[in-house]
């Protein structure tokens, strides 16, 4: 997972490239007629006391992965406003800039992509934290939270007692058994960061969200290993052991 590449901010004269939702590479662009920007109410710029500041926009554009064989389209859209900046010539002189930020993508862009042999409604209920992520990041937190209920779920472990009342999120990762114990504690790291999401949704940042990403990736690639790791470590032990690493 490179948080680097999933820029919220950006300039019409820089727009970036952001990484495929379908393809995963990091190959989908907007072509120069493809960016639309709207004053988001009318404003009178012949107006004797008009000043940029007063500008909000708000944008679409249309992308597309650039690699032929995936191809494939997607809608972003969000806000902008106009900001007084010094130029990066060295002259020390100044202009007005159009600056942007993405409210949403359809279809969400995948902050990590999760290991083939994740449940299908784990992958569902991560595809909706993915879709606030640059809206409304405490919403993606309390989403993680609830995409980990969907992963105890899949792991069979029991959501009420034997009374019928349903169980606490921290009750459920206790009953986690012991071939799952190493997810306990990454496990209990989403659950409180999930609070934080759903209690003080306004004051999470973009960055508490990529770290329960990090976490909640690291929780999936251990239940679930992808066949190439293991073929990496395979191939890491026989070119350590120059072959087969037994004497004859
Ligand atoms: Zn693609």
């Amino acid at each position: 997972m490179d948080d680097k590449l999933f820029n919220t901010y950006f300039r019409s004269e820089s727009i970036p490239t952001w990484p495929c939702p379908i393809c995963g590479a990091n190959s989908l662009s907007c072509s120069d007629d493809q960016f639309k920007k709207q004053y988001k109410t009318p404003i009178d710029t012949s107006h004797p006391a008009f000043d940029p500041d007063w500008i909000e926009y708000v944008f679409s554009m249309n992308l597309k992965c650039t690699i032929p064989s995936c191809g494939c389209r997607a809608v972003c859209v969000g806000i902008g406003n106009v900001s007084q900046e010094y130029l990066d010539d060295g002259s020390g002189n100044w202009d007005w800039f159009d600056n942007f930020e993405v409210k949403f993508f359809e279809p969400p862009l995948r902050l990590f992509i999760p290991p083939k042999e994740t449940p299908s409604w784990v992958s569902k209920a991560l595809e909706t934290s993915f879709s606030t992520f640059f809206s409304s990041p405490g919403t993606s937190l309390s989403s993680l939270r609830a995409a980990l209920e969907v992963l105890l779920d899949e792991l069979e472990v029991a959501s009420v007692n034997e009374k019928g009342s349903f169980l606490s999120l921290a009750s459920r990762i206790n009953l986690l058994p012991e071939n799952f114990r190493e997810i306990v504690e990454p496990a209990n790291a989403i659950k409180w960061l999930g609070n934080d999401g759903t209690h003080s949704g306004f004051q999470v940042r973009r960055t508490d969200v990529i770290d329960g990403y990090k976490i909640f990736e690291h929780i999936l690639v251990e239940l679930y290993p992808e066949k190439k790791a293991t073929i990496e470590a395979l191939v890491k032990r026989i070119n350590e052991a120059k072959g087969v690493g037994r004497k004859a």
